[in-house]
């Protein structure tokens, strides 16, 4: 997600109705407009499709059905990715749990428990490494751009960007002290302040809901990306070869949503979302190609691979449209994701499926 100071967050003000757990639930599944995961995947219950066998050969021949229109978790190696409600429920329900045990506390003392329970010692070390490593491969990715496409200057500037970005994780709970429903929301955000300070945010639920380190790692490179998205450096005026031709390549492709890549950065954040997403693909793959030697087998590798972009395929249909930026969830899962060819090379995906091309700094590859 990318939540610009401009646009108008959903907001719930978690204190007005945590007393009860049924309350809670009535609240937050209102949020979402009262449409369950399984509906939010497009799909009906008597349509959903089990699991396939053999999760490789299915994400090879239709990757977009096979992470998404199956109403099951999987779990890979590192953990899985529960639908969002579950994990809001979760830190709403931990949050009135601790009001019940200490009746007496201040809301502030209240908060400070509730960040000490979900923002771990653990959780917050796994997220800074995670930060770590991200930074470290897009720094690289942009180093070995040739000159031509992207010049010493610009890399120059995009390094210094990527490296302004603090990772802003409680406690202590003033941390969020201007939002502090986020302990009980999904949202992940990237936000930049006038001058350089550029903030990435992690909603409490988020970490309750997706425990899958490959899901982290994509969720946190999407944030990051943003720093250097084409929408955030037209602010800047800021022009590059690279991207010129990746966006040029984006509009020539009908997968990508070539009108609202068109409309640039003017009517919405569709384009910063698209090269967010494709960026954070790329970081995504080279975790699953440095991560895979310790799985097991195919199938923990397929289960990984999905687990990377499980949480994107619910749109975000109870927002406004004006305010709602994010490509499709069959762009952003399987035209970004799917298609990137290193990730149908570490699936060893065959030549009986056509290759299509894919969108890089250099341009239609
Ligand atoms: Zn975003």
């Amino acid at each position: 997600m990318h939540l610009p100071k401009y646009t108008a967050r959903v907001s719930v003000i978690v204190a007005s109705f945590v007393f009860v757990s049924s309350v809670v639930y009535k609240q937050v599944t209102k949020m979402h407009g009262d449409i369950t995961f399984r509906e939010m995947t497009g799909a009906d219950s008597s349509e959903i499709d089990p699991i396939p066998k053999i999760l490789r050969d299915s994400l090879c021949t239709d990757f977009y059905k096979t992470v998404c229109v199956t109403n099951s978790v999987v779990s890979d190696p590192t953990g899985s990715v529960e639908p969002d409600i579950k994990g809001e429920v979760e830190a709403l329900r931990m949050y009135e749990k601790i009001l019940h045990q200490h009746p007496d506390w201040s809301n502030e003392r209240v908060d400070e428990e509730l960040v000490n329970r979900i923002y771990t010692p653990r959780r917050k070390k796994m997220l800074f490494e995670i930060y770590d490593w991200i930074q470290k491969q897009m720094v690289k990715l942009i180093e070995k751009q040739p000159e031509d496409i992207i010049p010493s200057t610009a890399k120059d500037e995009l390094i210094r960007r990527l490296r302004l970005i603090v990772l802003e994780l409680p406690p202590p709970a003033s941390v969020y002290g201007n939002e502090p429903d986020l302990f009980t929301k999904n949202d992940v955000y990237y936000e930049s302040f006038p001058g350089d300070k550029k903030v990435i945010r992690v909603g409490g639920a988020y970490l309750l809901s997706a425990k899958s380190w490959f899901n982290r790692v994509f969720t946190i490179a999407h944030e990051m990306s943003h720093a250097i998205d084409p929408c955030e450096l037209e602010a800047g005026h800021f022009e590059i070869e690279g991207y010129r031709r990746l966006l040029q390549c984006f509009q020539s492709e009908k997968n990508t949503g070539p009108n609202r890549v068109k409309d640039g950065c003017t009517k919405n954040n569709y384009l910063g979302e698209l090269f967010s997403d494709w960026l954070a693909s790329q970081v995504t793959v080279q975790a699953l190609e440095f991560y895979s030697s310790k799985l097991k087998d195919e199938d923990e590798l397929s289960k990984a691979v999905m687990n990377s972009v499980k949480d994107l395929c619910s749109e975000e249909s109870w927002m406004d449209q004006n305010i709602e930026s994010h490509p499709e969830s069959r762009v952003r899962v399987e035209k970004i994701f799917g298609r990137n060819p290193a990730l149908r090379g570490l699936l060893r995906c065959g030549h009986g499926v056509r290759r299509t091309p894919y969108c890089t700094f250099e341009g239609k590859k």
